[in-house]
């Protein structure tokens, strides 16, 4: 079979229309190279990568480090498969608990894979350390939640598009609204069966919703006096995106079942995990779960190298002085302006709201102006759009983008 060999961007999106299944609203832009925070297209032109694949690149694109380590591996050994001990797993599981400060951790590839670790895990201790009557155990969810793509997940998603046409819906999760603590302390308290509250500590997808100051403490501090496992899910905001190794750092939140994706590997390859400390995970015994790829050696090289860039680098850090200063550049541009109403976020995880209806197409063709401008961002539900640069940035690059960014916007002023 032949494999074709130079595209021109409009190859390239009619082959993927034509023999791919079509789930994404892709922006059209056709990538094929990248480099720290920049992506290159197949014509050669040169953008700024302002959404680091949903932040699974916060180490920036093919960071050495990690691409050495993983070259490094592939030479080595890549796949054992758990039948057998494999002398890069340990290594993997003691570093990412020593970072995290957890006894141990479960391994997985992508992120709903984990998050569907975390509900298991969680559901189980339900039933053998809480002692709820059997297949009575639930699970708090928030609203506009997004936790991934599989059959479970999407049963507790209010997204229409990501439900419709795939029921029957797996049973069991009770839907709160976020940032509400009186609904969380309500629901706790009128059900006994209630096993975990499963949180976004940012809601990322839903549009970078950050909850109010002390939200995520409380709700923390309401699930233990409840006997309920705090479960958090960090695929999107953990690893330093938000200014802190993780976002519930920012109030000072340990929770009982941390869920990691995207950045754990540098967006090199898939690596997921949950975490937890003993008296939860050790309700996992041989054949409750498992994955064959799920903590092979490569993924152990590639992750362990992923999280020594964060900590080497101070990328944490930065991400909270580039996000400060993002933030402020965006509002003396808002006073302004008729076109964005407002800026939000923590660390580099931000987002801005369109001046439009939900359903306009602003913000999207403000995506293709800035596009043109040479910096990629995509909207996330409908009028708003989510910066997210590699943590890598400098200053002068975040001011370079910030000046793309304003001039983009000035075009759509009324
Ligand atoms: C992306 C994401 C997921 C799902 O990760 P996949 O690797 O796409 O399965 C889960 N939770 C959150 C918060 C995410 O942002």
């Amino acid at each position: 079979m032949a494999v074709i060999d130079k595209l021109t961007s409009q190859q390239a999106i009619a082959l993927e229309h034509q023999y791919g299944s079509n789930t994404y609203h892709s922006l059209p832009v056709v990538l094929s190279k990248g480099k720290g925070v920049y992506v290159w297209d197949v014509d050669g032109k040169k953008y700024y990568d302002f959404l680091s694949a949903y932040s699974a690149v916060n180490q920036g694109h093919c960071h050495p480090k990690i691409i050495e380590a993983l070259t490094k591996q592939a030479q080595t050994l890549t796949l054992t498969s758990r039948a057998f001990y494999n002398d890069m797993l340990g290594r993997f599981e003691k570093f990412v608990c020593d970072y995290f400060g957890f006894e141990k951790m479960l391994p997985m590839n992508s992120g709903a894979e984990a998050v569907e670790t975390a509900l298991k895990i969680c559901r189980k201790w339900g039933y053998e350390v809480k002692g709820i009557k059997r297949d009575e155990a639930k699970i708090v969810v928030c609203n506009k939640n997004f936790h991934g793509r599989t059959t479970t997940i999407v049963s507790f998603s209010n997204d229409e598009k990501a439900t419709k046409s795939f029921g029957p819906y797996t049973d069991g999760f009770i839907n709160i609204d976020y940032n509400d603590l009186d609904a969380l302390e309500a629901v706790l308290k009128r059900n006994p069966n209630i096993a975990g509250f499963l949180v976004e500590p940012i809601q990322g997808e839903a549009g970078v919703y950050v909850p109010s100051e002390g939200y995520l403490a409380k709700a923390k501090a309401l699930c233990e006096s409840y006997h309920v496992l705090f479960i958090a899910d960090e695929v999107q905001t953990g690893i330093g995106r938000t200014g802190k190794r993780l976002a519930v750092d920012h109030e000072n939140v340990k929770p009982d079942i941390l869920i990691l994706g995207k950045a754990l590997s540098g967006g090199v390859y898939p690596v997921s995990a949950a975490l937890a400390n003993n008296t939860v995970m050790e309700v996992m015994t041989p054949g409750t779960h498992g994955s064959t790829f799920g903590g092979n050696p490569l993924a152990a090289a590639v992750a362990i190298a992923a999280l020594k860039v964060v900590q080497d680098e101070n990328l944490a850090a930065n991400a909270e002085t580039l996000g400060q200063l993002f933030r402020n550049e965006l509002n003396d541009y808002i006073k302004t302006s008729n076109i964005v109403t407002l800026v939000r976020g923590k660390g580099l995880l931000n987002a801005i709201v369109i001046n439009d209806t939900e359903d306009s197409d602003t913000a999207w063709n403000i995506c293709l102006a800035l596009r043109d401008n040479g910096l990629l961002a995509k909207p996330t539900h409908g009028n708003v759009i989510r910066f997210a640069p590699p943590l890598v940035m400098t200053k002068s690059q975040l001011m370079d983008c910030v000046g793309i960014i304003t001039k983009t916007l000035q075009a759509f002023e009324k």
